[in-house]
């Protein structure tokens, strides 16, 4: 707010008094304002006591494993829109809650596991298209080992197919693809795959590695074939993790729900989660207290490639944020606080930039207009009327700034006008602000920023700026005669000469 004010307050002085007071300040208020900065901590980092200590939560090595075993894939379905992505997911989902016994009821809480052949489980995300794909990887939380590229055989080849394609290229993940709508009277297989083979994706068929599958998500038709093809490659990619260690994981979504609380669906990556586990995720952590399965099912345990619904956060966990287990609340509640502080702390840097932006645009304008006034001989005007003297540059030499307030606007012009017949050719005054009213706390501030004196003619002191004198200290004159103010002013530009002179 100082800065603002600060900034409002050089705007008003060269609009107003068009440039004529602060015209020689530039450099001076960008001092203060820099001062002004510090002084408030705006670019200081937080102090964090614990910083040493904490040292970020990192994710294991997989050379750290210490119980490596075969863990599912992990799968998120992509492709163009209308190519039947969600009737897929649908499809697969109701194979799931067939499989379940218990015959739970499907709950959508963004992940659900299938199992193919009665012995490969596959975990597959349920938000689909590549939204959620792309904000994952972006946060750095790779979540996705296989795509499933659902291309429907009557369209082809779409926009966005080719954006899948390119997506999942760049994270390296393999690309197995379901060629659907084959139910369909026009669906054409051959050129489908052809028109994949144009945009680099090397189909079995034509002698590349990449399967592809011809299915209908809308009559089921193929599905297992689809199934068994995605259990082939995670095979071929003998997808590994940690069953043991502290649990690492992603998270996929994230509810309020008004009965069960908060609640955020867990993508666990390694270790085994139990209920009692302290987990941190973003800037919020939680001691597990309900875990439930995708079918709503309370569960005891979750391994590896499990999603996983977690009651008991304290704040609600963004999609896309790491978790990891903490050793004890205490460690949690330390880095959340921690997290939250390098948060505000980038905040603030970024606010920074933009007012070091605003502060430069100020500046160059400012520059152009001094520019232009010089040009027009406006440094040779005086407030009202011509003047005869051009300002001596004491830029070096002495000067003294002041603050002026009066009680009426006549009293401050009064006093404005005899300042500006004024000449003393070995001390420049510079009048830095003036105003009517009684002295405020920015006066304060101002006046001691530039060393300065405030002036009050008739006029009291707020009770704030009481306050501020006490941590500031900055003289305050008060006068009721303006030639005894003068006068006053006249001394101390006397006291600021060199001795010898
Ligand atoms: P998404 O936008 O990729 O999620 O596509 P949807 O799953 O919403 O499907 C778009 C439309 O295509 C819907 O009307 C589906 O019923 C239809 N559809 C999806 N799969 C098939 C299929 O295998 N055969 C036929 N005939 N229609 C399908």
């Amino acid at each position: 707010n100082y800065i603002l004010d600060i900034m409002e307050f050089v705007d008003n002085s060269v609009d107003y008094r068009k440039g004529h007071h602060v015209i020689d300040n530039w450099k001076v208020i960008e001092e203060v304002i820099k001062k002004a900065g510090k002084r408030f901590k705006i670019i200081n980092k937080p102090e964090i006591k614990e910083e040493e200590e904490i040292k970020d939560l990192t994710r294991r090595d997989p050379s750290e494993y210490q119980d490596p075993r075969p863990r599912p894939a992990v799968v998120t379905i992509m492709g163009h829109v209308d190519h039947g992505k969600t009737t897929l997911l649908d499809t697969l989902r109701n194979s799931s809650v067939v499989e379940s016994e218990f015959g739970g009821i499907t709950q959508h809480i963004g992940a659900f596991s299938v199992t193919v052949n009665n012995r490969d489980r596959i975990t597959f995300l349920d938000t689909p298209g590549h939204a959620a794909f792309c904000s994952m990887r972006n946060r750095g939380a790779q979540c996705t080992d296989i795509v499933v590229l659902v291309v429907a055989a009557d369209d082809g080849v779409m926009e966005q197919t080719i954006e899948s394609i390119n997506m999942a290229k760049q994270a390296n993940v393999p690309i197995i693809v379901a060629i659907n709508k084959i139910d369909k009277p026009i669906a054409d297989i051959d050129r489908t795959k052809k028109m994949l083979l144009q945009h680099g994706l090397q189909i079995e068929d034509y002698g590349g590695d990449i399967q592809a599958v011809a299915i209908s998500a809308l009559k089921g038709t193929n599905i297992e074939m689809l199934m068994e093809a995605i259990s082939l490659q995670a095979e071929i990619m003998d997808l590994k993790s940690d069953y043991s260690g502290p649990v690492e994981g992603v998270v996929i979504e994230s509810t309020s729900d008004p009965y069960r609380g908060k609640l955020s669906t867990l993508l666990v990556q390694c270790g085994t989660l139990n209920k009692g586990a302290i987990l941190v995720a973003g800037t919020s952590w939680c001691r597990v207290r309900v875990m439930f399965n995708d079918n709503g099912e309370t569960i005891q345990k979750a391994s590896p490639s499990t999603p996983v619904q977690v009651l008991g956060w304290k704040e609600l966990p963004s999609a896309g944020d790491v978790t990891i287990q903490v050793p004890s609340e205490k460690k949690a509640a330390e880095i959340v606080d921690w997290r939250k502080k390098q948060e505000l702390y980038e905040k603030m840097k970024e606010d920074q930039v933009v007012i070091d932006k605003k502060m430069e645009e100020h500046n160059e304008q400012y520059r152009k207009q001094l520019e232009e006034k010089r040009k027009l001989g406006y440094f040779k005007l005086r407030r009202k009327g011509p003047r005869e003297k051009e300002y001596i540059d004491t830029d070096t030499g002495p000067k003294l700034c002041v603050v002026i307030k009066g009680d009426v606007d006549g009293s401050v012009e009064a006093i404005l006008d005899v300042l500006e017949t004024y000449e003393n050719p070995k001390c420049k005054l510079d009048v830095v602000h003036y105003g009517v009213g009684p002295v405020t706390k920015n006066d304060v501030i101002l006046a001691k920023t530039f060393n300065g004196i405030v002036y009050a003619f008739n006029t009291g002191i707020l009770p704030d700026t009481k306050e501020e004198i006490k941590s500031q200290p900055v003289v305050i004159k008060n006068f009721n005669v303006i030639y005894k103010l003068i006068d006053d002013l006249k001394s101390e530009m006397g006291k600021l000469l060199p001795m010898l002179d």
